[in-house]
């Protein structure tokens, strides 16, 4: 009697560490699971993040339009202003009208300064998608010829990666240098890089 309620207990004990077993190995796999799906997430993350910046960057330039759009309008009232005060001065005002007229005309000389700049930006826009374009050719480029960061190439390679080839000109006479594998291609027009 005695070895059978032996025998009923060292069954138990095994059962119960076999249970126990299992329950670890679950366990283990659930953690691999939730490890797999953390991972899944930081890749969507660090897409997301890429993305971001991209789309801030095109923010900045509508943000910069704007002002410059409203700065304009600002030069013109300002114009106006010294014409009205030009031709309703007074001999004896003259002197009185005299430092208005200085800050008027600095206000003016700053204004003239950001509407070049505001000119200068639909020409930076499509600067940067040419070197866009050619960056994403070098990386098609450096794939098919596996190619090492640094390697040297020149335009002619990029032929068969590029839509239009001759169509790649920066609107303010900038200089393109495609540069090595790895770097990014550059203009020579002050401002004009990829972001
Ligand atoms: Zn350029």
């Amino acid at each position: 009697m005695k070895s059978i309620a032996r025998g009923v207990f060292a069954g138990m004990i095994l059962t119960g560490l076999i249970a126990g077993t299992l329950l670890l190995t679950g366990a283990a796999r659930r953690q691999e699971r939730v490890l797999a799906g953390l991972e899944r997430e930081k890749e969507e993350l660090s897409k997301l993040r890429g993305e971001n910046t991209r789309l801030r960057s095109i923010q900045v330039d509508t943000n910069e339009l704007l002002q410059l759009r409203a700065s304009n309008a600002g030069l013109l009232r300002l114009r106006n202003e010294i014409r009205e005060l030009r031709e309703t001065e007074e001999p004896e005002g003259e002197e009185a009208a005299l430092p208005a007229l200085q800050q008027a005309a600095t206000e003016q000389e700053d204004l003239k300064k950001q509407k070049q700049a505001l000119e200068a930006i639909p020409a930076r826009s499509q600067c940067v998608k040419n070197l866009e374009q050619i960056q994403e050719a070098k990386r098609l480029w450096a794939v098919q010829h596996q190619a090492e960061s640094g390697t040297l190439l020149e335009m002619g390679d990029l032929k068969r990666f590029l839509t239009n080839q001759n169509a790649l000109i920066c609107p303010a006479g900038g200089h393109y240098s495609i540069n090595r594998v790895g770097a990014p291609p550059a203009c020579s027009s002050p401002g004009h890089a990829v972001p």
